[in-house]
């Protein structure tokens, strides 16, 4: 079996039933070795809500503000993930959940090397969303759930991609929260109201709800 990569090597008969064929394998590093190093406890604060409730402008602005401040932070944008890493993957309810399940794996691995990572996912179910936490949780990786709260109207008023209109020109279908639901997280470990706060405001909002938690 010499020089057969094992990730294509299928056991054949009796060893078919006793070997398996993925094995994980050790880092020598511990996840106390990558911390420390970064200065810094790694961690996944995810950002859900409508399309247009500021989960990005809030991502974005906070990940340069922590960046400022020497930390090392990663913005993880559901857009952008898309246009990459899940460019195969549409917006039907099996897709979706896809495209959550690698978001959240390539954010407990950047969170593992040390990065506090800015999720951004509009991430409609309650079940998707405690699947995350508790992958982290399993993985001994801090989950912080931010709800950013907006009414559909001032979504829809906002309407920075022009998604809402085109779901109202029947164009596309299956938008989050206008025939597609949405379900509000029931405990979130933050709310923010951006109907009635600043940008500058929200962010502030996080950036202490994560300093009193112990993240900064
Ligand atoms: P999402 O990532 O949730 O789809 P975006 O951040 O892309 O939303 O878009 C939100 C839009 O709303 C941006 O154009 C932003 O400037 C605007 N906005 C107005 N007020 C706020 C606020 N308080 N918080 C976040 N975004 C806001």
């Amino acid at each position: 079996m010499q020089n057969v990569p094992e990730h294509i090597y299928t056991p054949q008969g009796a060893e078919a039933d006793q070997s398996p064929i993925v094995v994980a394998s050790e880092s020598m590093l511990s996840r106390e070795d990558r911390w420390s190093q970064m200065g810094q406890k790694g961690g996944v604060v995810w950002l859900t809500g409508l399309s247009a409730s500021g989960k990005s402008t809030i991502s974005r602005n906070l990940e340069w503000q922590l960046h400022q401040e020497g930390r090392k932070v990663f913005a993880l944008d559901g857009d952008n993930l898309r246009l990459g890493l899940c460019d195969d993957l549409g917006f039907s309810e099996k897709d979706r959940n896809e495209n959550l399940r690698r978001a959240g794996h390539v954010a407990l691995l950047m969170a593992e090397a040390g990065l506090i990572v800015l999720c951004a996912f509009i991430s409609p179910y309650n079940l998707q969303r405690s699947e995350l936490r508790t992958l982290c949780g399993q993985r001994g990786i801090p989950f912080f759930e931010v709800y950013v709260n907006t009414s559909i109207e001032v979504c829809e008023k906002r309407d920075p991609k022009g998604l809402y209109k085109r779901a109202r020109d029947g164009k596309i279908l299956g938008m989050t929260g206008y025939d597609s639901p949405y379900e509000p997280p029931s405990n979130p470990d933050l709310t923010l109201l951006t109907n009635e706060t600043s940008i500058t405001d929200a962010v502030a909002r996080l950036r202490k709800a994560l300093e009193t938690a112990g993240w900064l």
